[in-house]
């Protein structure tokens, strides 16, 4: 049983699905999280997560990793 990767320290190996940039933790300006895990446990940042979902073709988002589907009301952190 591996800890959630959240729970580790951030580190290299945590890159956005979507921009392939290393994500980092904390808040902007406006008290949004700079990234979004989805509960397939994959990680992006969340503005390019935005947009995906945004121009996402079917009513249900998928994550661009695994392909599950989510809703937004399922995003965390
Ligand atoms: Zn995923």
């Amino acid at each position: 049983m591996t800890k959630p990767w959240w729970s580790k320290k951030w580190g290299k190996d945590k890159i956005c699905g979507i921009t392939h940039a290393r994500l980092r933790p904390g808040t902007n300006k406006n008290g949004t999280h700079h990234t979004t895990v989805l509960k397939c446990q994959h990680g992006f940042y969340t503005n390019p997560l935005l947009e995906w979902v945004k121009n996402c073709p079917t009513d249900i988002p998928t994550c661009p990793v695994c392909r599950i589907e989510f809703k937004l009301i399922d995003l965390i952190c």
